[in-house]
């Protein structure tokens, strides 16, 4: 069978780039996904109490970009949902990220935020090149700090320490030096009115976008022919592990429903210092669904399992650096997403990839 654009994998990235072929070029495009169903990790779905859930975790959109922002409201609306996580800490339950009020709670203070600006410079600990997620840390709030809040979270979440980890993991989080308790600062912010996976289906409607759903593209691929071939899947499994194995980090997610309406104070409840979850999500506090019972989910990230986190460490980054030169060589394969770039890209970066490299494969017909 021949189609001009084939896609692997029916995630945000495989199905922003079929939308576009289909809508903007009028050309046919096949998805080839290995689930059972479309979105890949932003799927969410009712469960048997009727409440939607994120089967692959909590997922808020929030982007800068505008593009990406009229790209997607094309095919949703949104709810005015801004994110707020509580961290438990020493008995009681602080804002993160590191707020004003985060710090006159755990220090028992009632400082302004001139005042917190001095404590914080205070307490940090002055190094000369910052090379690591623990350096980004200890310059930012100092030792106790870092002890209470990052450390033990980030050895939960990854596996190791955050001296062994890249600066990017823990420079995802905000110091905020006022009384915004907004997980993001971001200027578009909010959950999918219908949810995630309303929203992918709305992406492919459209009579020019085949899907084959529960099918890996290696089943399929000698039976196909193609100018283009948009890959969303794992590189190493591309290239058959030539340089090895990716590491990746993975997650149990654990989902409980409560015989009652609410379950916690905030959307999302981190713990960590305490048990071996990282955190508790409860979805109705997203997603503003009303129901008389209540669904959460807990984390358990581990090694074994689906490839969520791409592992951002130098050796892993110095490993991909090997496949990279083999998607370098390729003139018929666009690598794209998080799991073919191996890159801790949120939604929005991910779209905006998606747009960007649809915008290449245009230029390059004329
Ligand atoms: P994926 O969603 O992984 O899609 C890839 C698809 O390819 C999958 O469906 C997979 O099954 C399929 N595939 C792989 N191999 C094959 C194969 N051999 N054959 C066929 N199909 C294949 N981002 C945010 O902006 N906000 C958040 O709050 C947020 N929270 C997150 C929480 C968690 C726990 C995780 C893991 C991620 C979170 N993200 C969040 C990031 C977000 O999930 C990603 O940016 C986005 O889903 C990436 O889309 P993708 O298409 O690149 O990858
Ligand atoms: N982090 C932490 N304590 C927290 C929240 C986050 O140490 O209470 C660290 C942890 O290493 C995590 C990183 O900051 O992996 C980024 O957090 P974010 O909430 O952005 O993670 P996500 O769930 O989006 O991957």
């Amino acid at each position: 069978m021949n189609f001009k654009y084939v896609v692997v994998g029916a995630g945000l990235a495989g199905l922003t780039m079929a939308e576009r072929i289909a809508t903007e070029l009028n050309e046919k495009v096949l998805v080839i996904e290995k689930r059972n169903h479309i979105g890949g990790n932003i799927y969410d779905s009712y469960n048997e109490d009727g409440i939607l859930i994120h089967n692959y975790g909590p997922h808020i959109f929030h982007t800068n970009d505008r593009g990406v922002y009229q790209y997607l409201s094309k095919f949703t609306k949104w709810n005015d949902f801004w994110h707020r996580v509580l961290t438990y800490v020493d008995g009681n339950l602080v804002p993160m990220p590191i707020t004003v009020e985060t710090i006159n709670k755990l220090y028992n203070l009632n400082l302004d935020c001139s005042r917190v600006d001095e404590f914080l410079r205070h307490q940090s600990v002055e190094i000369s090149e910052i090379k690591t997620s623990k350096d980004v840390a200890l310059s930012k709030v100092g030792q106790d700090i870092y002890e209470k809040i990052f450390e033990s979270y980030t050895k939960k979440q990854w596996g190791i320490d955050p001296a062994d980890l890249d600066t990017s993991v823990i420079s995802r989080i905000p110091i905020r030096l006022n009384r915004d308790t907004r997980y993001f600062s971001d200027k578009y912010q909010g959950m999918p009115t219908h949810g995630y996976t309303k929203m992918c289906e709305k992406m492919v409607a459209n009579k020019n976008i085949k899907i084959l759903l529960n099918t890996d593209y290696k089943e399929v691929m000698n039976d196909l022919t193609y100018d283009k071939l948009i890959y969303t899947g794992q590189t190493d499994e591309f290239y058959h592990h030539k340089h090895g194995k990716l590491s990746y980090r993975s997650i149990n997610f654990a989902f409980e429903t409560f015989d009652k309406e609410d379950y916690q104070e905030a959307p999302v409840v981190n713990y960590p210092n305490d048990y071996d979850y990282t955190r508790i999500t409860e979805f109705k506090k997203l997603t503003w669904q009303e129901n008389k019972k209540t669904t959460i989910c807990k984390e358990f990230p581990c090694d074994e399992g689906e490839p969520y986190y791409p592992f951002p460490t130098k050796e892993c980054k110095e490993q991909f650096e090997h496949y990279e030169e083999e998607m370098k060589r390729e003139n018929k394969v666009i690598f794209l997403g998080r799991l073919a770039e191996y890159r801790y890209y949120n939604m929005d970066a991910v779209v905006r990839r998606a747009l960007d490299t649809f915008s290449d494969i245009v230029a390059g017909l004329k």
